[in-house]
């Protein structure tokens, strides 16, 4: 059966009264049959639910779906994207471990490693996402456990090879931890190259309608096994509400990457073509510095299309405010298309070489590309460029 199907028919077993719909499973706890039930389940001779921090049938099936979707042996859904990250890390990696990460990282992770893992003990190296192979190497020493990385990254889609990272891995032998969030596996499938493990804010397109958090990490059952349970006791357990959301929105996953990433590449193919835009960030157009390795990893380019626009603040500032159809918030992998300026949102805490090293310029724009009718969001965003254009050229005259 291919994915998509599965994606719609993997569901809980059905209870007595034969719903169509999987119902939401909202309780905390479970009950046991006899005192040789509550024995077994705990000795986990039988398999079953005990209690709702270690496992849901809601929460189990949104887990079965991603880890059908990703080729993954086993997975743990939590209760954000942060959660997912932070327990791959927090359940592998002991003091004097070394971790090396992509520079490129969502601010959260880029936290957790510099300020939390560090204070255990857990030292890193970062590397540019367009590194070398021998960059790469030099980065290794014989305490590197893990390697973290995001492809395409945020917000300067850049990508990392990851046929190179899995080959590596195979001569250092540390652990190749993937956050998948912005290719999802429709896009792209890390374990096919390699990765020990994927890792998903399925806030953003898994849900991809702006509703819920949530977050999920699959991959190796014999590394999901401590990471299950670093989560069993710590806590960072997803609602089975959430995860009956999460589930439902994964069987029009599929469906709307589709719609995503055409709506996507006709945007940025207008604005490239646009003399008023400087330049145009899309990994599925040939102008991008990686094309032919966005075409080697990545079914399609993603729902993320970086402009950079002259004239600074000012401009972005005249932009947003012609702007008709786009939301402006921080969050992306909505149906609503969202525009965001990373230099004074998302990335604005970053000191100006980190900003330098990853591009973020003052007239960056992050454009979150929704399901709206592409004809309708390429002429809004036409008219917005060219007439905030004109409100700087006067200003200036
Ligand atoms: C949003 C995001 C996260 C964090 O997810 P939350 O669900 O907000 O905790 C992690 N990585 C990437 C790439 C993201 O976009």
């Amino acid at each position: 059966m291919q994915k998509q199907t599965k994606a719609i028919r993997i569901q809980a077993d059905k209870s007595q009264n034969r719903e169509h719909s999987v119902p939401l499973y909202l309780t905390s706890s479970f009950a046991f049959e006899s005192a040789e039930q509550g024995k077994a389940l705990f000795e986990e001779t039988e398999e079953g639910n005990i209690y709702s921090r270690f496992s849901n049938p809601n929460v189990s099936e949104f887990v079965a779906k991603v880890c059908m979707l990703e080729n993954a042996e086993d997975g743990i859904a939590t209760g954000t994207g942060m959660a997912a990250v932070f327990a791959s890390m927090a359940g592998l990696l002991k003091s004097g471990d070394h971790l090396v990460a992509c520079r490129a990282l969502f601010g959260s992770a880029h936290q957790i490693i510099t300020q939390i893992l560090s204070k255990w003990g857990i030292t890193h190296t970062y590397v540019d996402a367009s590194a070398t192979e021998a960059e790469w190497e030099a980065a290794m020493q014989p305490n590197t456990r893990m390697v973290y990385l995001e492809t395409p990254s945020n917000p300067g889609l850049e990508l990392v090879d990851l046929e190179m990272l899995g080959r590596l891995k195979q001569k250092y032998g540390f652990i190749l931890n993937v956050d998948n969030c912005f290719a999802t596996p429709i896009l792209q499938t890390p374990i096919d190259f390699g990765a020990d493990l994927s890792v998903h804010s399925a806030t953003k397109y898994m849900d991809g309608q702006g509703r819920v958090l949530g977050g999920i990490v699959v991959g190796r059952a014999d590394l999901i096994q401590p990471i299950r349970f670093f989560a069993r006791h710590t806590g960072p357990s997803l609602s089975p509400f959430n995860a009956w959301v999460l589930s439902k929105s994964l069987e029009t996953l599929d469906l709307r990457m589709e719609r995503h990433c055409r709506n996507a590449l006709q945007l940025a193919e207008a604005l490239d073509a646009h003399t008023d835009v400087e330049r145009v960030l899309y990994p599925f157009l040939p102008s991008h510095p990686q094309y032919d390795l966005a075409k080697r990893q990545m079914s399609a380019g993603g729902a993320i299309v970086t402009i950079e626009l002259e004239g600074g603040f000012e401009r972005v500032s005249a932009f947003f405010d012609a702007l008709q159809i786009p939301t402006l918030s921080s969050n992306l992998g909505d149906s609503r298309t969202i525009v965001t300026n990373p230099n004074t949102t998302t990335h604005a805490k970053l000191k100006p070489e980190e900003k330098a090293a990853l591009g973020i310029t003052p007239g960056l724009i992050r454009i979150s590309v929704g399901l709206e009718a592409i004809e309708d969001l390429i002429d809004d965003f036409t008219q917005a460029v060219e007439k905030s254009a004109d409100v700087v050229k006067e200003k200036v005259a």
